[in-house]
C-alpha cells in the first residue's frame, strides 16, 4: 500500500464515523425514533446543534489534519499487509486497553484541576443531556491531550512488533464510534449487552452529575479507583 493511500484512508475513518454521528445526532434531535430508549426524560436545548457547530467542525478538521499527518510520518514504521485477524484483534485490544488506562487519569485530572475544570473542560460539559456528535464537542486542547492515550498505546506495540495499519483504522472507528454511541442518551438493546464495554448510562450519568465515572471504553477502572458515580 502506498503512502498516499495510507493517508487517505487513515483520513476516512474520522470521515466515515463523524457521518455517522451526524445522521445518529440528526435521528435522536430531529425524530422521536429513539425516544423509547431515552435514560434522561429531559428536552434538548433550543437550536443546540447550531450551536455547536462552529467547534463540531473546528474539531473535526484538527481530528482529521492529525489523522493525515501522523499517518504521513509514521508510514515507515506501518505493516501495510494483511495479517492473521488474531494478531489485528490483539493489536486492537491493547491499545484500547492503554488508551482507557490514560484517558481515566486525564479525565479525572480535568475535574480534579479546578484551572483545567473551568477553563477547559466545562465546554464538554455544557452538556448534560448529551447528544452523538457531542463527543466531538470539547476544548480543542483537551481533544490533543486526549489522543496522547492513543500514541503510548501505538509507541508500545512498535516496541514488539510494526503497527498494522488495518488495526489501527480498526482501533480508530471502533473508539470513534463507541464514543458517540455513550453521548447519544440512548439505552439501545443489543449495545446494553456488549459484555466488558461501557454502557451510555455510564457516561450520561457523568454528564448528569459531573461527578465520578471517568473512564470511556470500559468501566474497571472506575471499580478499582472507586469512582463509579453512586446514586
Ligand atoms: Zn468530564
Ligand atoms: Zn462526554
Amino acid at each position: 500500500m502506498t503512502r498516499e493511500w495510507v493517508v487517505i484512508g487513515t483520513i476516512l475513518v474520522p470521515v466515515v464515523s463523524n457521518l455517522f454521528g451526524l445522521l445518529y445526532s440528526m435521528l435522536v434531535l430531529k425524530t422521536d425514533l429513539f425516544k423509547p430508549f431515552r435514560i434522561q426524560n429531559k428536552a434538548y436545548q433550543d437550536s443546540v446543534f447550531k450551536k455547536r457547530m462552529p467547534l463540531f467542525l473546528f474539531n473535526f478538521i484538527l481530528l482529521i489534519s492529525v489523522a493525515g499527518i501522523s499517518s504521513y510520518l509514521i508510514y515507515d514504521v506501518l505493516e501495510t499487509s494483511f495479517i492473521p485477524l488474531w494478531m489485528i484483534g490483539l493489536q486492537v485490544l491493547f491499545a484500547f486497553f492503554i488508551d482507557d488506562i490514560w484517558f481515566y487519569f486525564f479525565h479525572r485530572w480535568l475535574h480534579e484541576n479546578k484551572f483545567m475544570l473551568k477553563h477547559v473542560h466545562s465546554i464538554h460539559h455544557r452538556a448534560t443531556t448529551p447528544f452523538p456528535l457531542e463527543y466531538l464537542y470539547a476544548h480543542p486542547i483537551e481533544w490533543m491531550l486526549g489522543m496522547i492515550g492513543v500514541v503510548i498505546a501505538f509507541a508500545l506495540i512498535l516496541v514488539v512488533m510494526p503497527i498494522n495499519i488495518y488495526a489501527l483504522w480498526l482501533f480508530g472507528m471502533l473508539r470513534n464510534l463507541h464514543e458517540i454511541h455513550i453521548h447519544s442518551d440512548l439505552e439501545l438493546p443489543f449495545f446494553s449487552k456488549i459484555p466488558f464495554l461501557s454502557k451510555t448510562k455510564h457516561h450520561d450519568d457523568h454528564h448528569a452529575r459531573l461527578k465520578g465515572n471517568y473512564a470511556s471504553t470500559f468501566s474497571w477502572m472506575d471499580r478499582i479507583f472507586k469512582t463509579t458515580f453512586k446514586k
